[in-house]
């Protein structure tokens, strides 16, 4: 009997990292990194981007491991979030695992997991009549595995981020042998590492580079050098280390997580210094007792991701760090397409800071991925019967479809996948069926996927158009409105030189307001507020051409007559920012009976939610969380126990 087999991407394609890939076989998946990769820049706020795997949570119990290639953020990032919902055997070198176990136990839901097993280029470890073995690769950081799964029908290999540089230290050096080993045996598919096979021209040896680093540090004799570098990349940390003691300069690490990736590399033998730690670090508080010329900083950044931090030391926004007058900022990673435009938005920066910049990219084609030759030399020793190009945008995989078909692999044999799409195969050929939705979850500071698209949407429009508040007090019995509109803005128009534009709003609320309570028998907040919307988005738009984010506050003046007129009357503009912050108390809101279709995005949420909400014993001011505190503490006895469950007994969004 043939047994099923199935690959199915969770990230990786047509996208630039967040690989992770999942190999079924029989009623086992196999998991092929779980990476993250950085946000380009318009999603708004958010610090990194990882697979859904809401699929493989759900088949939890089919999980036989998680395969690890590498220690980069784009292979393991995403497992801290992962093994936070499954806990499954995590496989990798050594190295690797270590790297991983340093980004696990920073994130809480997570900690102290302890599955670990280390393997290493001739392990092989078996799951029934599966077996998972592994192979040597070259690439930017130590002890890189491609992942071979032998199935009865076959074997599929991952070659996990890869390069062939005939030049590479012997810890960094491809198993070609192994390849033409594994090609032998009969390969069914490769999900091969396509991101160089797009650019032109041959990558420079990581020998020519360490040579570039060292003459790059030469040439600058007197001020400070600050070195960007991804944490991972510990083959571009030697190259610093190195050239810092060659020139006669000191090394000072900022960033917690570079310096754990030091001690780490250090402490397995993967980093080499050429004279004693004590002599050639230097702590970040003594930065200020190094003479500039003798100065190398090494910087990361938040999360391994070097770029955004060179921006706050241009800014003046880091505590430790500033720019000054005669360093030299050296980029030493290679940004993606999608970075380009907020790489060259640093470099300005840094400019205007009076650093002089420079960026290995721009001088030295250095890439820690195969080109397309060697892409193919890849294809020709495996001899796989399916190529599944990975690791990088449409554009990239195509010219990867490209490398391929010079080789002599025609349509029906190479896959440009989407995520979710599953490749099966039959025994004795591939097609696609069976497909399943996946997204991608974002994770803002410590949040994780509470972040969508309708967040990211409002955030969009905040930053664009501003949001536009106006909050009535209407007596619900006597149908009439109580105390005439409030309305504040932030970010849309300047309140005290737009009168005529407020005055003209407060008044289109009013109608609008007065109309919707008179008209209908049965009170409904939700349409109520919709229709407040509606009315005064129309109107803006027509004012000003803009789309602000509209939050009508509706609130209910006292039912028993004991409406305080002091509160009624004021305005209070400190906090009208609040409102944006209430979907948290509205979580606590009973469930709303009836849904209203949202126009406005997050807001409707809280707004719907919020609109079955007790009506109240009086009445507040807008958006009037903070005053709402102080006089739940003033007069606690006076609430009756249901308005206990709201802060704001006030709707607001
Ligand atoms: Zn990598």
């Amino acid at each position: 009997m043939t047994t099923t087999l199935s690959i199915m991407p969770f990230g990786g394609v047509r996208e630039n990292g967040k690989n992770m890939y999942a190999v079924t076989v029989g009623e086992d998946i196999f998991i092929l990194d779980a990476g993250l990769k950085y946000p380009e820049s318009d999603l708004l706020g958010v610090d990194v981007v990882i697979p859904d795997f809401a699929y493989l949570v759900e088949n939890a119990d089919k999980i036989a491991g998680v395969f690890l290639t590498h220690g980069h953020a784009d292979a393991i990032g995403a497992l801290p979030y992962l093994l936070s919902e499954v806990k499954v055997p995590v496989f990798g070198s050594e190295l690797t695992i270590e790297l991983a176990k340093l980004a696990v136990e920073a994130e809480p839901e997570a900690k102290g997991f302890d599955d670990y097993h280390v393997v290493r280029g001739n392990s092989e470890v078996s799951f029934g009549d599966v077996t998972v073995s592994f192979f040597e690769t070259t690439h930017t950081i130590p002890e890189s595995l491609g992942i071979v799964i032998e199935t009865p029908e076959g074997q599929i290999v991952y070659t996990g981020d890869f390069k062939i540089d005939t030049t590479a230290l012997p810890y960094y050096r491809t198993d070609l042998a192994r390849l033409a080993q594994i090609g032998a045996k009969g390969v069914i598919a490769v999900l091969a590492d396509a991101a160089g096979t797009a650019s032109y021209g041959l990558s420079a040896h990581e020998s020519e580079l360490a040579e570039y680093v060292l003459d790059s540090f030469r040439a600058h004799k007197n001020g400070r050098i600050i070195v960007a570098a991804v944490a991972s990349n510990i083959q571009r940390i030697q190259q610093v280390i190195d050239a810092a003691y060659k020139v006669g300069r000191k090394i000072v690490i900022s960033g917690n997580d570079l310096e754990k990736v030091v001690r780490t590399a250090l402490r397995l033998k993967k980093l080499h210094l050429p004279m004693p730690e004590n002599e050639l670090f230097v702590s970040l508080k003594n930065l200020s007792k190094l003479a500039p010329e003798e100065t190398v900083i090494l910087e990361t950044g938040k999360m391994g991701e070097p770029i955004r931090h060179l921006q706050r030391m241009a800014q003046g926004d880091d505590r430790n760090i500033q720019i000054q007058e005669g360093d030299l900022v050296f980029i030493t990673t290679t940004p993606s397409t999608a970075m380009e435009g907020y790489v060259a938005r640093t470099r300005d920066m840094l400019f205007r800071a009076g650093a002089s910049v420079k960026q290995i990219s721009t001088d030295k084609k250095s890439s820690g991925h195969a080109s397309k030759e060697d892409f193919q030399l890849l294809l020709n020793l495996l001899k796989p019967q399916h190529v599944i190009p990975i690791q990088g945008e449409y554009r990239v995989l195509n010219a990867a479809y490209h490398a391929a078909e010079q080789v002599g692999y025609d349509d029906d044999h190479i896959w440009l996948l989407a995520k979710g799409d599953n490749l099966r195969w039959d025994g004795e050929q591939m097609f696609l069926g069976g497909s399943i939705q996946v997204g991608s979850t974002m994770i803002d500071g410590s949040g994780v996927g509470d972040i969508g698209s309708i967040v990211l949407n409002d955030r969009r429009i905040l930053s664009e158009d501003g949001v536009f508040i106006a909050v009535v007090t209407i007596d619900r019995k006597k149908k009439k409105i109580v105390a005439t509109p409030k309305i504040d803005s932030r970010g849309f128009v300047y309140v005290k030189t737009s009168r005529d534009l407020i005055r003209e709003a407060g008044e289109l609320v009013e109608k609008t307001v007065a109309e919707g309570i008179k008209n209908t028998k049965e009170f409904d907040w939700g349409n109520l507020k919709n229709s407040v919307r509606d009315a005064l988005g129309k109107f803006l738009f027509e004012q000003t051409r803009r789309k602000p984010v509209i939050l009508p506050v509706i609130m209910e003046a006292n039912q028993n007559g004991r409406r305080r007129k002091r509160s009624a009357s004021k305005t209070n503009n400190k906090s009208t920012d609040k409102p944006v912050a209430a979907p948290k108390q509205a979580a606590r809101k009973p469930k709303p009976k009836k849904k209203v279709p949202g126009a406005q995005g997050q807001g409707n949420g809280a707004q719907q939610k919020k609109q079955q909400a007790p009506a109240n014993q009086q009445v507040k001011p807008a958006g009037a969380t903070e005053e709402g505190a102080k006089k739940k503490k003033r007069r606690p006895r006076r609430r009756k126990p249901k308005a206990t469950q709201g802060e704001q007994p006030v709707s607001a969004e």
